[in-house]
């Protein structure tokens, strides 16, 4: 190394990239710095606070001294909690050493793959898919391999598995209900999944962040749930949506015991664990009644149906998701199908933001993810100003 010379960042990061979705947010954050109104449909957050009986609980965890550090895996009472909870919520045979607890479902997933990936492994992926995933996959030396959701439930999901498969393939990387498409795998399809997991022998990471996020029809299968599944799948949850705990960075995975020793320590080594008044905290909201999400889903709910019925009168061909927090739609053909461009002209023009399509994979391109998850002004601006620009675009036409 030549004198005075910087040595470089790890190779590892030469074709990571950095969340697109963080970029837009800071695009809107100088527009707001600016002094402007902008619509905001570009996050991804409950649109509710946090209970105020899980906030409650922290501050008595901090009245009570639970301030010191905690086993790196989680406090005993939260990974009971846990293993209670998947039980009887997922129908997943955990036992007392199953649950680790992350710090967030991105730290879990993040965790999941470093236990998995050896360099040049080949990670299976339903596209569109949640951007981050290639990257944590490429960070660990992997290689994501793309299977379009669409056409694999179109023309059989295990007949498409089957053609993306080689022998360096090592794990299938789900998540249902799915960002960004809000569309959910039936029962039957995640019987076919697994079906086409065992056969092959692969294991699965099941990421689950929106579990609990069905507004209709049939309801979440984990696919660990089903017979032998639970002995090859990592089940990655997180309170951040279910609880509204997005900024409290708390999740658990379920590990199959042959991972476990590999997971504990990259939890070891990344964080030695969640800070533990938060971990008190978890434990309340996971002691919530089933009923309390019924509130928050008929806000979803209702916000969900304004905003498509506002997009469709904008021009926007929408299909209502039955799960999560976006909608995907299809842009019109006025501003289409480039989606950044698309996103760039909606920002500046009507100052509406929204995440383009092309970040979640070449799958997502000539769609925009809007989060219906705002609040309800929100939906009413930002659906009147789209009216608005709609009808310029007509004018100038
Ligand atoms: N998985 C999916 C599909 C998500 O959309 C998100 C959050 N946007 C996460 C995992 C992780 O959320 P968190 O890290 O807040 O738990």
């Amino acid at each position: 190394m030549t004198r005075g010379a910087y040595p470089a960042p790890a190779s590892r990061f030469d074709s990571v990239g950095f969340s697109e979705i963080v970029k837009v947010r800071n695009r809107v954050m100088d527009l707001l710095a600016a002094g402007e109104t902008v619509w905001r449909f570009e996050g991804g957050e409950p649109y509710m606070p946090t209970p105020g009986s899980i906030k409650d609980a922290m501050n008595k965890a901090l009245q009570r001294n639970q301030t010191r550090y905690a086993p790196s895996s989680g406090i005993p009472e939260l990974r009971t909690a846990i293993v209670a909870k998947v039980a009887r919520r997922n129908g997943i045979p955990a036992d007392k050493e199953s649950p680790i607890v992350v710090n967030g479902g991105m730290h879990g997933l993040f965790a999941a793959f470093a236990t998995l990936l050896n360099p040049g492994d080949e990670a299976l992926l339903f596209s569109p898919y949640w951007t981050p995933i290639v990257d944590v996959v490429t960070y660990h030396g992997g290689v994501p391999v793309r299977i379009p959701t669409a056409a694999a439930r179109r023309d059989g999901l295990f007949r498409t598995l089957e053609k993306a498969v080689t022998p360096k393939t090592k794990v299938l990387y789900w998540n249902s209900p799915a960002n960004p498409t809000g569309e959910v795998f039936t029962r039957a399809e995640v019987e076919e999944i697994s079906r086409f997991v065992f056969e092959r022998g692969l294991a699965v990471i099941s990421d689950e962040a929106y579990e609990d996020l069905i507004y209709e029809g049939e309801g979440h299968v984990s696919p660990a749930s089903l017979p032998g599944m639970e002995e090859r799948t990592i089940s990655v949850f997180t309170l951040s949506k279910t609880y509204s705990m997005t900024g409290w960075r708390l999740g658990y995975v379920i590990v199959p015991e042959r991972y476990r020793t590999a997971m504990r320590t990259v939890v070891l080594y990344s964080i030695n664990g969640v800070s533990t008044p938060t971990q008190w905290a978890a434990l309340e909201a996971l002691s919530l009644p089933d009923e309390f999400l019924r509130e928050a889903k008929d806000g979803y709910r209702r916000r969900r149906d304004r905003l498509a019925a506002g997009l469709r009168a904008a021009g926007f061909e929408v299909q209502t998701p039955r799960a999560a927090l976006y909608l995907f739609p299809k842009i019109p053909a006025s501003l289409g199908p480039d989606s950044r461009a698309a996103a760039q002209t909606l920002l500046d023009s009507a100052r509406v933001a929204t995440v383009p399509g092309l970040v979640f994979g070449p799958e997502g391109e000539g769609h925009l993810r809007f989060s219906f998850s705002v609040a309800e002004e929100m939906i009413s601006g930002g659906v009147e100003a789209l009216a608005a620009f709609a009808g310029k675009e007509l004018q100038t036409r």
